[in-house]
């Protein structure tokens, strides 16, 4: 986490860190996803209302026309109002198809798509998540894509691997499953969406004490909490981040704007 004149060579920037609907609605946080470099890759992860413009606004700049991958992890309008317009950015002027998405295939069928036609015409590799599947990008770096149960909609999370680049994943919005402790045990640094103090049964959203039981297995590196939802913005999210860091895990949660360099966690 830094305050850069210069981006780091790999990094992450939170263009948002809001969790459910009235977070969005406010905009007490931004809703604008996560933008990441990665290996040559340069995309952004989910982004709601208000992505182009946090780009626009960043500092140092970010140019939505220097992305060459979108991901989606579901099509919840929170993470993905502002897919076309980065898709526009993505391809500008471009007379071939360009840049890469991977998003759930609910995201371009059924009669509810998020992504345009006119759009989706328009990317060059259009990947879809599948529990296990890697994804190679554009660029060489991968993605493997991991269930989520998330509200009846296809959901996913990530795990960014790379020759000599550290791995880092993404828990999206979820319950808590079985299955993660085993599957993101190779990351350095995970993102976790922590929309809850505590998990409540009626909600597929990760809690903060469920972020705590999966950093005690896991031991990552760094653990980011984002997607907050009020009760826990309420509460304070860095006292909470602070308590339940480990000797081994460093727990932040994430603000608006925060950049994390990559590279310092090899
Ligand atoms: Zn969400
Ligand atoms: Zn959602």
């Amino acid at each position: 986490m830094q305050n850069a004149t210069k981006y780091p060579l790999n990094f992450v920037r939170f263009l948002g860190t809001s969790g459910t609907r009235f977070i969005m609605l406010s905009q007490r946080r931004a809703s604008g996803g996560i933008w990441f470099t990665y290996g040559g890759s340069r995309g952004v992860i989910d982004p709601g209302p208000g992505s182009l413009v946090r780009i626009c606004d960043a500092e140092p700049p970010l140019s939505a026309i220097d992305i060459n991958t979108i991901i989606l992890t579901h099509k919840h309008i929170d993470h993905s109002s502002d897919m076309n317009a980065l898709v526009e950015g993505m391809t500008l002027k471009s007379r071939e198809k360009k840049g890469s998405a991977l998003m759930p295939r609910d995201c371009v069928s059924g009669g509810d798509a998020v992504l345009l036609k006119h759009f989706a015409d328009r990317i060059k590799d259009i990947h879809f998540h599948e529990d296990r599947a890697v994804t190679k990008l554009v660029t060489g770096t991968t993605v493997e894509s991991v269930a989520h149960k998330h509200h009846g909609v296809e959901c996913y999370g990530l795990i960014f691997r790379g020759d000599g680049l550290p791995t880092w994943g993404v828990i999206s919005d979820t319950s808590a499953q079985a299955h993660f402790p085993e599957r993101y045990s190779d990351c350095r640094m995970l993102i976790i969406n922590t929309t809850l103090p505590l998990p409540k049964a009626t909600l597929d959203h990760m809690s903060a004490a469920d972020a705590e039981s999966l950093m005690q297995v896991l031991h990552p590196r760094l653990a980011v909490l984002t997607h907050m939802g009020n009760m826990l913005l309420d509460m304070g999210p860095e006292r909470i981040a602070s308590r339940i860091s480990t000797d081994q895990t460093r727990a932040i949660a994430a603000t608006d704007g925060m950049i994390i360099n990559l590279d310092e966690l090899s």
